[in-house]
């Protein structure tokens, strides 16, 4: 599928057809390949801008730009490699055309927009679920602002490093117990979209690194979270595990693909033994089935 992008009004005039740019299918985004190499990458790299046409609600999209140009989309400035790579996250309510604005080096700006397909997302009714968990008091429920405000704070980070781009990998083997964004009413009482994804595996599994990254947050017994670590992919992606039993990396630590972070627990507000697996695009959730799809489908 092809759709010609749109260059801004007045540069339309002066643009050659055949400089235009071109939105295209994901797949064949190269990305991961050329991030091994970034400095012979970005010597070979053409001037094309690539974004796929359209993505589902909760995506990560990864997209490709002439290198050095300037991204903005959802009222940031991207990142943008040495390759000329940049990644955003669409949140689980999105919907319409999202536009993406790139100004190439000594070019005409360019617009990119791209079609959000929506999802249905069911409700789940979970209940045995320990109900100060649910009603918290009042010194809980700050509790339970102060830890999440951490969490919040450590997203916000903004790297260089394109760990994003690597192929993800499933952390643990085993069954999908919950889906992102499905509506959770914990107890009877409606709580918000499920926030990551959850994998069914007993107490002590070893939790791997989906992809490389650095952590950024690591701590034993969160209210709500239980253990609980963030490991960021760079340009704002990053993974959250949740219900640990245990945790193997401290804040800093440079995580390799594979490497053991942790393991399976139930701890925090968890009805058995599972890995809840997160992923952000700074404050934007986005789903990791779509990630390990996205990987699936890369050449
Ligand atoms: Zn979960």
């Amino acid at each position: 599928m092809r759709v010609a992008l749109r260059a801004a009004a007045l540069a339309t005039a002066m643009l050659a057809p055949a400089a235009s740019a071109q939105v295209i299918a994901s797949g064949t985004i190269p990305d991961a390949a050329a991030e091994a190499a970034p400095v012979a990458a970005a010597a070979s790299a053409d001037a094309r801008t690539v974004f796929p046409a359209s993505v589902p609600q909760g995506a990560m999209v990864i997209g490709k730009v002439p290198p050095g140009s300037v991204v903005r989309y959802g009222g940031r400035q991207l990142r943008v490699t040495a390759y000329g790579s940049v990644v955003f996250g669409v949140g689980r309510d999105a919907s319409g055309t999202l536009s993406i604005e790139v100004q190439p080096p000594g070019g005409a700006p360019q617009r990119a927009g791209i079609a959000v397909t929506p999802r249905d997302f069911p409700t789940e009714y979970i209940n045995g679920v320990p109900p100060k968990t649910v009603n918290p008091p009042p010194e809980i429920a700050a509790r339970i602002e102060r830890e999440q405000a951490q969490v919040t704070a450590a997203r916000a980070r903004d790297d260089e490093r394109p760990d994003f781009a690597q192929p993800f990998q499933w952390p643990v083997q085993g069954r999908i117990s919950g889906r992102f964004g499905n509506q959770r009413v914990y107890n009877g009482k409606k709580g918000s979209g499920h926030s990551g994804m959850d994998i069914a595996a007993p107490t002590g599994t070893p939790v791997k690194a989906p992809a490389a990254g650095v952590i950024t947050f690591a701590a034993p017994d969160l209210y709500l979270t239980g253990g609980t670590v963030l490991l960021d992919h760079g340009h704002g992606v990053s993974s959250t595990f949740l219900h640990l039993s245990r945790i193997d990396a401290k804040v800093g630590d440079r995580i390799a693909q594979g490497q053991v972070i942790g393991a399976v627990g139930a701890t925090g507000r968890a009805t058995g033994p599972h890995l809840h697996w997160g992923m952000n695009w700074f404050d934007v959730r986005i789903d990791p089935l779509l990630v390990l799809e996205r990987a699936k489908a890369a050449p």
